[in-house]
């Protein structure tokens, strides 16, 4: 295989969209298509700040990446979970990433902020690790995005996460749900927009960007992953494009395209104020709030808080870079 652009040896053969390209050509092609993608959906503003959520993964590395290569003013942010070395590898390679580059690091260490990371919550709050584990990301990212004045937070998501997500949905299909999934979700008052640049890219395109750019970043999945329904869903998936190149990206870009548009989601949920900590809600207080004071009563039961202390939903993140 010739790369299309040039004729010399293609370094990445992409079937499902007919495509071999060099690595030069390949990187290019792979920071415009993500330009392509910003500019479609009106993600963000020419040079505009965003907060990146970093895991220190390939996608998100790749992401925050590329985005300033674009010129966005991106600051990441990464949350160290506490689960265990997993959690130490992925707070160094998102720092060494920042450090070689000159980029602006926040970091929020769930333990030290809460008193307790992932493994300890889950037990504590009786929920399964990857539950308690993405509603701790999900409120953290947000709260530290508002405080910090981002009007938009990227993610690493990919096709295979975005097409094993609505796989999943159509399994037990919620129109609510299904009108949600999308590459934008727009702000709220207390909601910063949440975007996915990458939502067209396979894991293995993101894959290729990172190691023919020589990004360092933690192949390691996480511990708790392991048994995770989407990962069932993405070899559900994968199966099918192997025999169909290009059947992932139809499915997504269909759906997207044709049939949420249809969906009828009639009047919005009114949203309020959490009691506890002041973020959007749909009841008196919001899933986050509720967990923790869950948690420390749970804790204080059991001797491994003091009485006297009370859960304090506001965190402050350090500045890493
Ligand atoms: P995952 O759910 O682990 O596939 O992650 C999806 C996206 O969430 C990643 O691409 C990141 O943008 C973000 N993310 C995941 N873990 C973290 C973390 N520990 N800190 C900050 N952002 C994260
Ligand atoms: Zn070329
Ligand atoms: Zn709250």
């Amino acid at each position: 295989m010739v790369c299309k652009v040039c004729g010399q040896k293609a370094q990445v053969e992409m079937r499902s969209r007919g495509l071999a390209l060099c690595r030069e050509h390949y990187l290019d092609w792979f920071v415009k298509e993500t330009e392509r993608a910003i500019r479609r959906h009106r993600m963000l503003l020419p040079g505009e700040r965003v907060l990146v959520a970093v895991s220190g993964g390939k996608d998100s590395l790749a992401l925050w990446d590329v985005l300033s290569r674009l010129g966005y003013q991106a600051v990441g942010l990464h949350i160290e979970l506490g689960i265990g070395e997993y959690s130490k590898r992925s707070l160094e390679v998102t720092q060494a990433f920042a450090r070689e580059r000159g980029l602006e690091l926040l970091v929020v260490d769930l333990k030290e902020a809460y008193g307790f990371g992932v493994p300890e919550l889950a037990r504590l709050s009786g929920r399964v690790a990857c539950s308690a584990c993405g509603l701790s990301k999900r409120y953290i990212i947000n709260q530290v995005a508002v405080e910090e004045g981002f009007r938009v937070v990227a993610t690493g998501h990919n096709l295979d996460d975005e097409a094993a997500v609505l796989f999943g949905n159509l399994l037990n299909p919620q129109e609510e749900t299904l009108s949600r999934q999308g590459p934008v979700l727009p702000e709220k008052p207390g909601l910063a927009a949440r975007v996915k640049p990458f939502y067209r890219f396979s894991e293995r395109e993101v894959l290729s960007y990172t190691l023919l750019r020589g990004i360092r970043y933690l192949h390691e999945e996480c511990p708790n992953a392991k048994g995770a329904k989407s990962l069932l869903y993405k070899e559900a998936l994968n199966l099918v494009e192997r025999s169909m190149p290009g059947a992932k990206l139809r499915f997504l870009d269909g759906f997207l395209e044709k049939i949420r548009p249809r969906l009828d989601v009639g009047e919005e949920v009114a949203l309020r104020e959490c009691e506890r900590c002041g973020y959007p809600t749909t009841g008196a207080v919001c899933a986050f709030c509720r967990m923790w004071d869950a948690v420390y009563r749970r804790a204080k039961k059991r001797k491994l808080l003091p009485e006297e202390v009370s859960f304090r939903p506001r965190v402050k993140p350090l500045r890493a870079g």
